[in-house]
């Protein structure tokens, strides 16, 4: 009888032993495989900017590869992790449709007024039908988007009342400010020079009819952006579904191989056991000629079995390799489109201008400040700056003029600041810093410093010395208000800190 052990030196114990465990790492596959498909599904519908937990979330996922050794340990809190990102799909969904549904409002004021150039209606609601697309934009352009159409609709109305009267030039030039601050808060990346050009003409002269065509400009800069997003996003939805639903056929398909295997395992091991039972039979009997073939005939099947076996082991391990490679390929294609939503949420976060937070940045660090200070009360304080006269040096040596000195004025602050403190433009000539854990004694020395610096920046226009100052009001921030009531102190200080003649501090508290 022949040895039926030398099979490639896997002895049969070791084929099965491996056998078994291949088929335990496949089901535990199978299940990896299902987890990583639901949290890609869900990050591909969700985005970063949406929400700062949200964010904390899809940041511990993306700092997450997804390799199957890392999926294995991690089985739980990722389970959790998907859960957690499902609650906020429904939170997200509920604001898109809050979204949808005021932006829809607007376009109907505008249509009535015959508002709205035809194209940019199409684009807009082009926008409004495809809202669910995952875009970092989204959340910092749409209520821009909505400020402008809101705007358009009162320049417009007005328009209609009063075609280029004189008693509209107040209003116009408050119009024109709001536009000035909505484009100033924008940082886009290449779409900079047509922003710079908007902003170019806003800062000159300007009619009814002039502010009517910047608004609709800028409108279209903004939704030229979302558009490209949403390009983007839908080609990386259209890539991660298809390779869902590929990996989907091949899991099938190496489960059916699986079990296919099994059958035919079966049938083999059923057909060893009759042998068995004949070969006892015949050596009971002493029928040593029915014994002896018997045996032959199980030696036989247990190299088949043997061959069945290893040719099983193969096969399965190479349908796991190839399942694993494309486990790998779909986790990176992810990983490139989070980080391609992680810059663009980082660009979103800035100023063009003057590179400092804006004023999307600095209201998601007072809401996170405010709540820390509710749950640890360490005092937080807070200022607002203004330029003083700012719109002289404009007038006297122009735009290109005033833009320097708003960045070195940006850039004087900054470095006059600790590293703890927060500074953002919050539009325009306005600044504003938040100064975690400060107590009230220290806070007139940073104040004071930064008043001196900037009155002290030799700066010089067309050869002339020119003198800038500023002006800034200051409060505490309390735990049991909100954060707003706060911001409106700070402004009444800084209000009354240019009508007590400007280039001062005043520091208000609450009543
Ligand atoms: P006050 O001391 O009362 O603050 O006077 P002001 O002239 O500084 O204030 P006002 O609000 O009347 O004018 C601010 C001007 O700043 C008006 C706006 O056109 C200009 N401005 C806003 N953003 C920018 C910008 O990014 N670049 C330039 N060059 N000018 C800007
Ligand atoms: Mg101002
Ligand atoms: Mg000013």
């Amino acid at each position: 009888m022949s040895d039926p052990v030398d099979m490639d030196g896997k002895s049969p114990e070791s084929l099965s032993v491996g056998l078994r465990l291949q088929e335990q790492q496949n089901r535990a596959l199978l299940e990896q495989l299902d987890l990583v498909s639901q949290l890609l599904r869900r990050t591909c519908h969700l985005s970063f900017g949406l929400d700062p937990e949200l964010d904390n979330d899809l940041q511990r996922l993306s700092n997450l590869m997804l390799t199957p050794e890392k999926l294995t340990r991690s089985q739980g809190q990722l389970a959790g992790l998907s859960d957690q990102l499902g609650l906020q799909q429904d939170k997200y969904e509920k604001r898109l449709a809050h979204w949808q549904a005021s932006l829809n409002d607007t376009l109907k004021q505008l249509n009535q007024i015959n508002g709205l150039p035809s194209e940019l209606r199409r684009q807009l609601k082009a926008l409004i039908s495809d809202l669910h697309l995952p875009r970092v934009s989204l959340y910092r352009l749409l209520p821009l988007t909505q400020e402008a159409l809101s705007l358009l609709l009162k320049v417009a109305t007005l328009h209609r009342r009063q075609p280029d009267s004189d008693t509209g030039n107040d209003t116009l030039a408050a119009m024109v400010d709001q536009l000035v601050a909505m484009v100033s808060s924008l940082n886009l990346s290449g779409a900079d020079h047509e922003l710079h050009q908007i902003r170019r003409q806003l800062l000159s002269p300007i009619t009814q009819d002039g502010l009517l065509d910047l608004t609709v400009e800028f409108l279209q800069v903004v939704i030229k952006v979302l558009d490209k997003e949403r390009r983007q996003a839908k080609q990386f939805l259209q890539l991660a579904s298809d390779s869902l639903k590929d990996l989907h056929q091949r899991t099938t398909r190496t489960l059916g191989e699986h079990h296919q295997g099994n059958r035919q395992q079966q049938v083999i091991n059923g057909r060893i056991d009759n042998l068995l039972v004949e070969l006892t039979r015949g050596l009971d009997a002493n029928n040593l000629q029915q014994a002896g073939q018997s045996m032959a005939q199980l030696s036989s099947l247990w190299q088949e079995k043997m061959q069945l076996e290893a040719g099983l082991f193969d096969e399965q391990r190479l349908r796991l390799e190839e399942l694993q490679q494309q486990v790998a390929d779909l986790e990176t294609r992810a990983e490139q489109f989070r980080n391609q939503l992680a810059q663009q949420r980082l660009d979103s976060l800035s100023d063009s201008l003057t590179q400092l937070p804006n004023r999307a940045a600095f209201d998601e660090r007072l809401l996170a400040e405010h709540k820390r200070l509710q749950r640890f009360g360490h005092p937080l304080w807070m200022a607002i700056l203004d330029v003083d006269h700012f719109k002289d040096i404009n007038d006297r040596f122009g735009h290109i003029a005033g833009d320097k000195t708003l960045r070195v004025i940006a850039h004087t602050i900054r470095r006059s600041l600790r590293d703890t403190d927060f500074i953002a433009r919050f539009g325009g000539e306005e600044f504003v810093i938040l100064f975690p854990e400060l107590e009230e004694a220290d806070l007139h020395r940073p104040l004071t410093k930064i008043r001196e610096a900037v009155r002290n920046i030799p700066f010089k226009f067309k050869d002339e010395s020119v003198r800038v100052t500023v002006s800034i009001g200051a409060t505490e921030v309390h735990a049991a208000e909100q954060p707003m009531v706060a911001f409106e102190r700070a402004d009444q200080g800084l209000y009354q800190a240019k009508n007590n003649g400007r280039d001062q501090v005043v520091i208000l508290s609450r009543e």
